[in-house]
């Protein structure tokens, strides 16, 4: 049928109507919450390239948490600021640590949320790389993978449900599991940050988390922005090692991505949110050139619509507040 006997603008006219034929429905089931967790007590130290984001000490990662559950935020991912950073980032493995100090504490608070931990040793080395470097000055892929196992292993005897390895290593998956396993935590999930571009948009984060190279840049281990089929490549293998979970960060330049990878794999699938979207919509609400809560839902739901099941977002209570309210 064509016009004028069809006319698509029928089941526009009201709000009713539109909700009828509404194709996706953002829900805050599909919130990860990020954290930073720093030493300290009482902490609450902002973010200044992110307004509302903050570094919390232990205690203040609770209150945050608790809010986050309040408002029906089922899961929250925690990054950790050390006390000491040193070459290899052995406070990631910590039990000690200050993620670990947080999963346990927010686990007593709240049985029911879900903890992820980001596992990657950016913000716990001496030069800010993911990894453990080379004479040479490159990440060492395998004697990083190592490490990884300790961190995972650490984390889940902290209680969390999911480890999140981010450090776009080579086999860090399987290897993750492997460890996990053998210390008897099959079941602690893998989301693996499995097509984790290097990009531009992670500047405010580097600020939030203390985590900026020393020298160079990531481009050795993250994905160029120009390639999409290597991302599919990325995730089958992460898929073969063992993934509950798979990722692909940042969410806004790559909707495309986010689309192929939901076209091709059954898995969960979660979009990152990240810092400089965060941030782009924080500065531009504030200067009034947009309606910021509009454009932060209309966001949200174009990364949910091109196929994120679960979506990292600093957004994460401004934007459950809003759907409480429809
Ligand atoms: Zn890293």
């Amino acid at each position: 049928m064509q016009f004028p006997e069809y006319r698509p603008r029928r089941v526009r006219r009201t709000e009713n109507l539109r909700r009828m034929v509404r194709e996706t429905q953002l829900a805050v089931d599909d919130f990860i919450y990020p954290l930073f967790v720093c030493p300290g007590k009482k902490v609450r130290k902002p973010v200044g390239s992110m307004p509302g984001v903050f570094q919390l000490s232990v205690d203040e990662v609770v209150t945050e948490a608790k809010k986050a559950a309040d408002a029906g935020v089922p899961a929250l991912i925690l990054f950790g600021i050390p006390t000491k950073k040193d070459a290899v980032g052995s406070e990631a493995w910590d039990d000690n640590g200050v993620v670990q100090k947080a999963c346990k504490e927010i686990k007593k608070a709240r049985p029911e949320l879900v903890v992820v931990i980001d596992a990657c040793f950016c913000e716990y080395t001496s030069h800010g790389h993911c990894g453990v470097l080379t004479e040479a000055g490159e990440v060492d892929n395998d004697a990083t993978l190592d490490n990884l196992g300790r961190a995972a292993r650490s984390y889940a005897r902290a209680g969390c449900d999911i480890v999140a390895p981010s450090g776009m290593m080579d086999g860090m998956v399987g290897f993750i599991r492997d460890s996990l396993d053998e210390e008897g935590f099959d079941q602690v999930a893998i989301l693996a940050y499995s097509a984790k571009y290097a990009s531009g948009y992670y500047g405010p984060f580097r600020e939030a988390a203390e985590s900026a190279p020393q020298f160079g840049d990531r481009k050795a281990y993250q994905m160029d922005p120009a390639n999409a089929m290597e991302a599919i490549r990325e995730v089958s293998l992460d898929v073969e090692e063992g993934a509950d979970m798979i990722m692909v960060k940042p969410a806004l330049a790559y909707l495309d991505v986010i689309a192929r990878v939901r076209e091709e794999f059954e898995l969960p699938l979660a979009a990152y949110n990240v810092s400089g979207e965060y941030a782009m919509l924080k500065a531009a609400g504030e200067r009034g050139w947009i309606d910021y809560d509009r454009v932060m839902m209309e966001t949200l739901t174009g990364i949910k619509r091109a196929g994120a099941d679960m979506i990292l977002t600093y957004h994460a209570l401004e934007a459950a507040a809003i759907l409480a309210k429809r």
